[in-house]
């Protein structure tokens, strides 16, 4: 009776495997790589966007989990034109720097490698598209403060579509050019509306701000998620396959101010956008997805429940700037099952080459 319970257990065990092998879709190696980075998104950030969800959040999708680890080369607590360079480049470098190694050599971002391959590559971010997690992965400078040189070098990166915001760093120069005409001749269109790109293939740029995008607290609305899908539809037309990298910006600002309202609705907003990127992976069968953080931001934590509050949680940070703390890696689809672990974040950069068949 025991070994029947103990076999029948094995095989609801081995049945649910196999039901999680076959959510992770084709065994072979992804066509396609999307890579999600919720700016300063540490554990408790992703715990109280699953607590507050009103539908099963989208992080309980992923059939993988790891775990990274964030430091910089110089530096315990990393920043995000680090933690950043280190996604996209497979190297630690210098807090401030952006594509750049910490001898302050240009190093190629996953933007660049995929595009040699052939592959159809996109950068969809909710800040400017010259701030530092997008600039680390289309420009290589020693400051990520240097945001009319990061836009110029954004014009010179072989990638296809672009949306997010900065519109001013490319025609509001102190040098008084206008490097949307310098893009337009680089055969990129260039819009301002999301509107205008349904449908559209090709290499474009849309920028979705003259500055940086508004707050989703503050009506930004669906622009990510729809930005999202925007890129996906152009991408995805590409025979070769496509690289996308998502940012959710301002979970990181959020955590800076210490704002739990601001926060839950970033959150909120990056959930929404897994949903989107999961529910075109799951139909596609051949897109890796990855999703991590580049450092941890707030010391955001849980410490307990509020009677009478609508979840139940109380929230707390215990700073004002980004942690130590490591950050949380999520996978699925083709490959996923080499994320997990605990790593570095660097090895993140590595597994998606391995993954994707290419040797670095
Ligand atoms: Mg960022
Ligand atoms: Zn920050």
């Amino acid at each position: 009776m025991k070994k029947f319970l103990l076999t029948f257990l094995l095989t609801g065990f081995v049945s649910v495997s196999l039901l999680q092998a076959s959510n992770t879709g084709n065994p072979e190696k992804p066509k396609n790589v999307i890579l999600l980075i919720g700016d300063g998104m540490g554990f408790a950030q992703v715990q109280s966007a699953i607590l507050m969800s009103e539908t099963p959040s989208n992080f309980l999708r992923f059939p993988v989990t790891g775990i990274s680890r964030t430091q910089a080369s110089d530096k315990v607590i990393t920043d995000s034109g680090a933690g950043g360079t280190a996604l996209a480049c497979g190297k630690k470098t210098r807090n401030g720097m952006i594509g750049m190694s910490p001898d302050s050599l240009e190093m190629p971002s996953l933007i660049d490698i995929f595009s040699s391959l052939g592959k159809a590559t996109g950068v969809v971010t909710s800040c400017a598209l010259t701030h530092a997690t997008p600039a680390d992965f289309l420009a290589h400078d020693i400051s990520r403060k240097n945001l009319e040189a990061i836009a110029e070098d954004i014009t010179k990166s072989p990638v296809d579509v672009l949306i997010g915001g900065g519109l001013n760093n490319f025609i509001k120069r102190t040098d008084g050019k206008d490097l949307t005409s310098v893009m337009k001749a680089n055969g990129m269109e260039v819009f301002t509306c999301l509107r205008d790109v349904e449908g559209k293939t090709g290499r474009f740029v849309v920028f979705t701000a003259d500055e940086h995008p508004v707050q989703a607290n503050q009506g930004r609305g669906e622009e990510l998620a729809v930005s999202v899908k925007a890129a996906i539809d152009a991408l995805s037309k590409d025979n070769e396959g496509f690289f996308l990298m998502v940012e959710g910006s301002q979970i990181d600002w959020a955590c800076h101010s210490n704002d739990s309202a601001y926060l839950a609705a970033e959150m909120r907003d990056f959930d929404q956008v897994l949903g989107e990127v999961l529910d075109f992976a799951a139909k596609d069968r051949n897109t890796l997805v990855v999703v991590t953080a580049d450092h941890e931001t707030g010391g955001f934590t849980l410490p307990g429940l509020t009677e009478g509050s609508k979840t139940g949680v109380r929230y707390a940070f215990s700073t004002g700037d980004h942690t130590a703390c490591f950050v949380p890696v999520f996978a699925f689809g083709p490959s996923s099952e080499y994320f997990t672990g605990l790593y570095q974040n660097i090895d993140i950069f590595s597994k998606i080459l391995f993954s994707t068949n290419i040797a670095r």
